[in-house]
């Protein structure tokens, strides 16, 4: 009889390894707390306007595109691709750069700002494609149960770039301080500061001034929707409203999980959720990592996050904006170092409806606001008025108009709502970041070292954060569990 395989949650990793498992010819049953899947990328739909609850930029189009070949689907059997021109804006407070969708555009606005930075600018992401081309389609397919996968001829002609910095080597190359904080700021979706970051991961900036920033139409969640649809197809069963309890463990090895009090039989569990909650749902003795471990571990950030419905359309806006008119050092001071709410945020802003009809109402604009903080802050509901109120005055001065009798409903998600929703570690949003002492086998395992059976997926292990590492983390815990079960 084929093998029975329960998976916890139903974020992109959990969708992701059960349709690689059903594939296989397992049994895979997803048990979901929330009502809908998706995980952190969930929907809120509100009087007419769609926003996507979490990720909203669509980067590494060649991730997605394998993931579906590897069933003999596309992309395009699922959701329609668009390329974002421009691809997003940035707001300083005496300039706004536009990032064009190709290079030529790119190095044009670049040396707008700094005159003979586009030779420099093609060298680095030349060098950042040479990195992606090895991270991308060697490194992070590896397990990271060995030290010994980082060796590589690829990786050892090209070690020091794991000991400089991004910071380091892009200060080197540049001196404009907006064209440093623009090439500074694709490593945040890494989880640190660039300061911390290696400067072998600017493969990032390849991902976006190489490969773009896409956007399906509908919105992100036209992915889960997509990856649901497969799973579905090869025979996985979803169930929703079902909190598991439990990781049941009988002499060293799973038996299977207790969801909403009942035993659910299993030869393999594998948990999707946040690793540290996965691990609480086991005895002590069972447990790999100490609350001191996770203690220790460098957290991606946690978001105050606003859902806001307007009334008309903006001005000056593209589908992405980010506000750097403050001072980008300090606020990463405030989240990694001195954790604490920052006086000057950063933000960000997603307006989907600018370039997709579907997701606002005719002739309304739908709203995503997001300020990085620091995981485990105090939140409350007047933290969340007063910095609502920072950014929109913000908002309002630096794209030249009045928005806040526009706004229909806004909505928030913080700290509180990270943990209640998705039994997330302190109310991180992205999960653990990928610094060099985090990488790799410095991750979480996918397989539990202590229990027979049990694996592990998702943003906290290998290879990190981000929707298309969820992907692979998928692909790479189904390998190992099918090594083990043939
Ligand atoms: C605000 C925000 C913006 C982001 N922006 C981007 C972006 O633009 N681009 C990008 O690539 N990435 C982005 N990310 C990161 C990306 O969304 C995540 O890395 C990815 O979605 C994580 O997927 P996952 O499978 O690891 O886990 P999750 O999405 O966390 O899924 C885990 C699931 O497990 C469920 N669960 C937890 N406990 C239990 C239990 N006991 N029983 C049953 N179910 C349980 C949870 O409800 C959840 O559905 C963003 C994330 C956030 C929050």
């Amino acid at each position: 009889m084929n093998k029975t395989i329960s998976i916890i949650g139903s974020g992109f990793s959990s969708l992701s390894a059960a349709c690689y498992l059903a594939k296989e010819g397992y049994n895979v049953s997803i048990f979901e707390k929330n009502k809908t899947v998706g995980g952190r990328a969930r929907q809120l739909i509100k009087d007419g306007f769609t926003f996507d609850i979490g990720p909203s930029w669509y980067w590494m189009p060649d991730i997605f595109e394998k993931f579906f070949n590897d069933f003999n689907k596309s992309t395009s059997d699922y959701y329609v691709l668009d390329k974002l021109s421009p691809a997003y804006k940035i707001f300083f407070s005496d300039d706004v750069i536009t990032i064009g969708d190709h290079m030529d555009q790119i190095c044009e606005e670049f040396e707008r700002i700094e005159s003979g930075s586009s030779k420099p600018l093609r060298k680095f992401i030349a060098q950042a494609q040479d990195h992606y081309n090895i991270a991308i389609n060697k490194v992070v397919l590896k397990p990271g149960i060995s030290p010994l996968e980082l060796v590589t001829k690829d990786t050892i002609t090209r070690v020091d770039r794991f000991f400089k910095t991004i910071s380091t080597e892009v200060r080197k190359k540049f001196k404009n301080p907006k064209l440093i904080s623009t090439l500074e700021f694709p490593v945040l979706f890494l989880g640190a500061k660039p300061s911390q970051t290696p400067s072998f991961y600017s493969f990032m900036n390849f991902a976006d001034f190489g490969l773009g920033t896409w956007h399906p139409k509908g919105g992100m969640y036209e992915i889960i929707k997509a990856m649901r649809s497969l799973a579905e197809s090869l025979g996985v069963t979803i169930h929703t409203n079902s909190t598991v309890e439990k990781i049941n463990v009988e002499n060293g090895k799973t038996t299977g999980i207790t969801v909403n009090g009942k035993f659910v039989a299993s030869d393999v569990v594998l948990s999707g959720a946040d690793y540290h909650h996965s691990e609480t749902l086991l005895d002590k003795n069972y447990r790999q990592y100490s609350e001191a471990y996770w203690d220790k571990r460098t957290f991606a950030p946690s978001s105050l996050l606003f859902y806001v419905g307007f009334n008309k359309k903006l001005n000056d806006i593209e589908h992405h904006n980010l506000f750097f008119d403050t001072d980008f050092e300090k606020h990463a001071e405030d989240i990694y170092d001195n954790p604490k709410w920052p006086e000057n945020p950063l933000f960000y802003v997603n307006f989907p409806s600018v370039t997709d009809k579907s997701m606002a109402p005719e002739g309304c604009e739908t709203g995503f606001f997001l300020i990085p903080i620091a995981p485990g802050l105090e939140d409350t509901a007047e933290l969340r008025t007063q910095y609502f109120d920072i950014i929109i005055n913000r908002f309002e001065s630096l794209t030249n108009q009045k928005v806040k009798d526009n706004i229909l409903f806004k909505e928030s998600f913080c700290v509180k709502d990270f943990i209640s929703e998705y039994n997330s570690y302190k109310g991180n949003a992205y999960g653990m970041a990928n610094t060099l002492r985090q990488t790799a086998f410095l991750r979480p395992n996918l397989k539990s070292k202590k229990v027979d059976g049990l694996y592990f997926t998702g943003q906290l292990t290998v290879p990190g954060p981000g929707v298309p590492p969820s992907l692979i983390s998928g692909k790479l815990v189904s390998e190992l569990i099918h090594k083990k079960n043939v």
